[in-house]
């Protein structure tokens, strides 16, 4: 069923079209990542869902009810939306448990309903401490409390795990989509970390300038991203030129079948690899042949950029390895790929 319709939405902010025709349809029961750089236009479309920003063209549904189009517009306070802004601070003089009730009615206050927030947060018993008490995790979980506790019919959360240290905010990320799980809460979530927006949403949007550039499935947008802008932006990408020919493309690494993106007619294409793609070792009887530049090692994985001895017509290479790198800067390798490549079309010289 869908929740959230959003069509041709626009916003302007005198020079800067912040929103650009962004379309959107969102399922109950899912949560969305927005997934872009800084200024791409995150906040101002969580702000047009919620009513606090009023876009200048477009239409926006949740339920099937217009929430604006050229013709309505129902206030931010009639929504039913459940709002946390980017750095969204708990009110200070208040405490954790008059936070949470801050925007209940008078019979849910005298409800359960408080402590039933807290405890689906994991902060039972905390109800009296004050925001300065908490860490910072924890005041990030009240804000969620806060947030759900009305029952809103769509949850927007504004880039909330941005302020946390590496280790809470792994852990507040699996918390927190439980919890949305739990209650069966629509969301969206606002992110510039790929990682976090590939680990947590069953779908991600990403956005560029104001544009909404492809919307998908983790999986498929890290297989088959629309294209090479997106291709970078989510995850490693190591790019190549190379000649296509029905559905194949002969490469170095020898000839690699297309998994999307070129049409019959292209004949030349850029090819995207990703770095797990890439098999190293010995330089013996590999297709390519190469020198190890330098090693990052991350704990569970380490990436190792190459530069093959061939032009490839590519900047770099960059494999990823399971553990500790077996090779250090200088080693001589060979080089191969596994697995089809995405290649989107390089328009023809004339
Ligand atoms: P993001 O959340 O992706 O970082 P924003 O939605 O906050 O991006 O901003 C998108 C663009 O719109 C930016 O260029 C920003 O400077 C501009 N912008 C946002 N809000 C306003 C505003 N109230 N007045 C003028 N420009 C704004
Ligand atoms: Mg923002």
């Amino acid at each position: 069923m869908t929740k959230l319709q959003l069509s041709n939405v626009s916003k302007r902010f005198q020079a800067v079209q912040a929103l650009k025709d962004v379309s959107l349809e969102l399922d109950a029961g899912q949560m969305l990542a927005v997934l872009g750089p800084s200024g791409c236009g995150k906040t101002t479309l969580l702000r047009s869902i919620a009513g606090f920003e009023f876009p200048d063209a477009g239409a926006i549904s949740v339920d099937g009810k217009v929430f604006m189009n050229r013709r309505t517009w129902v206030r931010p306070e009639k929504r039913r939306v459940g709002y946390v802004p980017q750095n969204g601070v708990l009110f200070p003089h208040l405490t954790v448990a008059k936070n949470i009730a801050f925007g209940l009615s008078r019979a849910e206050r005298k409800s359960s309903r408080v402590s039933d927030m807290l405890a689906l947060v994991g902060m039972d018993g905390l109800g009296e401490r004050m925001p300065h008490e908490l860490s910072g995790g924890q005041q990030q979980r009240v804000a969620l409390a806060r947030a759900l506790a009305p029952a809103p019919s769509l949850v927007l959360l504004d880039e909330p795990f941005s302020a946390l240290d590496a280790g809470l905010r792994a852990a507040l990320r699996e918390e927190v989509r439980t919890t949305l799980k739990a209650i069966g809460a629509t969301a969206i979530m606002v992110t510039h970390d790929q990682e976090e927006a590939l680990s947590m949403a069953d779908r991600v949007a990403v956005m560029r300038h104001g544009c909404c550039v492809q919307v998908a499935d983790p999986v498929s947008l890290y297989k088959y991203p629309a294209d090479l802008g997106v291709a970078r932006f989510v995850g490693e990408a190591t790019l190549l030129q190379a000649p296509v020919a029905n559905g194949c493309i002969d490469t170095l690494f020898g000839r690699l079948k297309v998994a999307s993106g070129c049409p019959e007619n292209c004949r030349r294409a850029t090819i995207m690899l990703r770095p797990e793609q890439f098999v190293v070792g010995k330089p013996q009887g590999q297709p390519v042949s190469g020198r190890v530049l330098k090693t990052i090692y991350h704990g569970h994985d380490a990436l190792i950029y190459l530069r093959a001895d061939a032009p490839l017509g590519t900047e770099d290479i960059r494999v990823r390895v399971m553990g500790a790198p077996a090779f250090a800067p200088g080693d001589r390798v060979g080089i191969a790929v596994s697995g089809d490549v995405m290649a989107y079309p390089q328009p023809s010289p004339e």
